[in-house]
Formats: C-alpha cells, structure tokens, sequence
C-alpha cells in the first residue's frame, strides 16, 4: 500500500509512526507547520477529573491516557524519548463540597481506569511540599497517574522514530487532493504531484479547506490558544501539573520550563498573532496561588489553532464517499490526549486489526455531508 498522511500535528505524525511499523508500506507525511495547536499545546493528560458528560468522549480520552505509556515505550526502541513524564495533577476547587465529589468520581472511575494511579486528599502544607512553587490557602485533589507530554518534542520525536523506520517526511502544503482511478492524487505547493492509494487527512483545523473543495460540507472552525512559557531557575523536573480555579493551569517541563495556559479565544479564529493583554491577564489569575510568577518574565508566547466541532466533540474515520480517504479533526482542547489513540485505530482500521475504541462512536457523518 501508498499511505499520504496529510498534517504532521499529534494526530499526522502518531499515525506515521504507527503506519511506518507495517515495513511492506510505503508511506508519507506531509506537513507545512501552519499554526499547529500540538506545537503550541499545554500538554496535560489527565482526562479523568474531567466533568464533561459525553461518554464517548471520556471513553476515548481515557484510552487515550492509557496508550501514552505504551506509545512512549514503543518509540524508545527507536528513537530519543524526552516528551513525556507523569508527574500527577493537583486540581483544586472552590470548595471542599465540590472536592469531595471529584474525590468520589475519580475513586469510581479508578475501576475502569487503574491508571489514575493514587488519588489523595492533600493539605495546603503537603501541597507546598510537592509544589515549592505555590501558596495554597486550601486544600487539592492530587492524582499520581496524571502526565504532562511536550507537545513540540513529542511530534519530532514520534517523526525521528517514522524516519528511522523508513518512513518518508516531506515539508510541504498539500494544495488539493482529487480522487483518480487508483486512489488520490496530491498537488503540493511547489507544483508537483504525487498519487497514492490511501489518504489519511489529518490537517486539524484546517480540513475544510482540502476536503470542502470535494464538494462536501465539513464543520470545523478554528479557535486561538495562547500559553506563555517561563524559563525559570527552578527544579521544575518532578513538580505537578497544577490545575487551579478557572481557565489557567501551569505545567512544569524538565529544566525549570513552566508554562502557563491557556486561552479560548471563540471570536480569533486562525489569528496567530500574540496579544499581549490577554497574556498577561491570563498569567495575573495565577497570581494568587503562585505569587513568585510575577517576578519572573516570560520568554516565548506560543500561539496555536485548536479545531472545534459544533458540538465540541471529536471525530474521525473513512468519508463514507470517499473510500480510502480517512479524516480525523475536532480535537478540539484534548487533542494531545487523545491525538495518539484517534491515530492508531485509524492505522488499526487500514490494518484490519482489532481496535480498543469502537470507531462507529466516532464516525465522520454528522460532520461532513455533501452539499
Ligand atoms: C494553547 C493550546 C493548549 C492546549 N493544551 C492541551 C492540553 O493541555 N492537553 C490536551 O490534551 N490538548 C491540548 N490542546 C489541544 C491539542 O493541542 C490539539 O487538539 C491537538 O494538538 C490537535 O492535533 P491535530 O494533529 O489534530 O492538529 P494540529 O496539531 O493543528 O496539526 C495539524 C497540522 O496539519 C498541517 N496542515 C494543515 N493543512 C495542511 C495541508 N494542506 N498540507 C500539509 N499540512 C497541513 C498544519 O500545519 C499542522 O501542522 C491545546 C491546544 C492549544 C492551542
């Protein structure tokens, strides 16, 4: 088989690794880089204290969790793996009340999810303990199995482990594709052509842009992120991804790398310009938990284009039209977490393989149509 994977973000190049470990296949990936959220993304997994009440959702967010351990030991057989660490969550929230019921939701969920890890109560003391960083005033849940992965590493190192095991990148825009006799016929943006037999389009929120001309309705829009990036003289490596009160969380990387994020900005769309003043009002609502943030300054603002469904869920698997064409997009702010699980049950559909999601929950219909 000739597999074009469209889009080298979580989603494009999880599924090169996957497909490049089929050796008989030849397969490419095509990605030009252009606003990518996974570049710009905070990097929390640790969907079980999520609230959200879709269950297909959940279900593909917690396997989605689960797969990172083993994706990250497959690739180590091949490649540097630096991207990924989990290092728990502390999530607080307005009250106990509010605490005692996450505490009871994550006990529940710990059944069908043993990965969570060890769920505690900790106090404002043990919290500063763990977290030099903040000044809590009351108590947090904390999870062990909670992780945080760079989006930006993973995503050249899941590509290092694709080209190693032959797979072939090309840094390019893919300006159409068209169905011909023996699959899709690409047109790149220097004014060549390339044919193959599957296609699997994995461009976020840019696929209404190569699938629309086909014909066909798709509901995608972009959303503007901004997370801003500390380089601290701290001894980051070990600290927990801290949710706090409202919109802004902080995860600490390796080295004394903090980020803060990040914003949802509806109304911005594609803009991939920094906007100061929602940056740095973004970071002030930290203050309170973590007063020492303002005295340091930050060095990068990472601006990125997260894609969002009108219903905010995901989807993703073959256009029932376009057969051999596969799509998966509306990630919208879980992708990293579930970027890699979308990828391999696309790669285990093309396979024929048995898949731990059922795909059917997932399918693209009432996002694309034909117009
Ligand atoms: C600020 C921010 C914070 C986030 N934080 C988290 C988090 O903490 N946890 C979490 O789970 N998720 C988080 N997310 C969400 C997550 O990053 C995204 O859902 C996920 O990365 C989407 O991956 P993707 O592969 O679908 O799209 P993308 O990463 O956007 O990749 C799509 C790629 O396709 C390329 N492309 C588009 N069109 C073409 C074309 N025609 N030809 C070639 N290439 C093309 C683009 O340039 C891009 O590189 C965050 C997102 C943002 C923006």
């Amino acid at each position: 088989m000739k597999l074009a994977i469209i889009g080298g973000g979580i989603v494009g190049s999880s599924a090169a690794f996957y497909a490049s470990q089929h050796p008989e296949d030849d397969v490419t990936l095509f990605d030009d880089e252009t606003g990518q959220a996974t570049r710009a993304a905070a990097g929390i997994i640790s969907p079980w204290l999520s609230q959200r009440r879709n269950k297909n959702w959940y279900n593909l967010a917690k396997s989605g969790a689960a797969l990172y351990p083993s994706m990250i030991n497959e690739l180590s057989k091949v490649t540097e793996t630096t991207c990924y660490r989990q290092v728990g969550t502390l999530l607080f929230k307005k009250n106990q009340a509010l605490l005692d019921k996450l505490i009871n939701l994550a006990t529940e969920r710990k059944q069908e999810a043993p990965e969570i890890g060890d769920i505690a109560l900790l106090s404002p003391e043990q919290i500063k303990e763990k977290m030099p960083l903040l000044t809590p005033h009351s108590s947090a849940l904390f999870v062990s199995g909670g992780a945080r992965v760079d989006g930006r590493l993973l995503i050249e190192q899941l590509q290092a482990g694709f080209i190693a095991q032959n797979g072939t990148l090309i840094k390019q825009r893919i300006t159409s594709l068209t169905p011909c006799d023996n699959g899709y016929r690409l047109n790149l943006t220097d004014g060549s052509t390339q044919t193959f037999d599957k296609v699997i389009v994995a461009t976020g929120a840019w696929l209404p842009e190569l699938i629309g001309p086909l014909g066909f309705e798709v509901d995608v829009r972009g959303q503007k992120g901004q997370l801003a990036h500390f380089q601290t003289k701290q001894n980051t490596t070990n600290w927990p991804v801290v949710m706090p009160q409202g919109e802004s969380d902080i995860i600490p990387f390796d080295n004394g790398s903090l980020l803060i994020g990040a914003t949802h900005e509806n109304d911005q769309n594609y803009d991939l310009t920094v906007d100061n003043q929602v940056v740095a009002e973004m970071v002030e609502s930290i203050y309170p938990l973590a007063p020492s943030i303002e005295n340091e300054t930050i060095s990068e603002v990472r601006v990125g284009t997260r894609a969002y469904t009108s219903d905010f869920l995901p989807f993703f698997g073959e256009i029932p039209e376009l057969p051999g064409l596969l799509v998966a997009s509306g990630l919208g702010s879980s992708g990293l977490t579930t970027g890699p699980i979308i990828a391999k049950t696309l790669i285990d559909w093309l396979y024929g393989e048995v898949s731990v999601l059922q795909p059917e929950n997932y399918t693209t219909s009432p996002y694309i149509f034909k117009k």
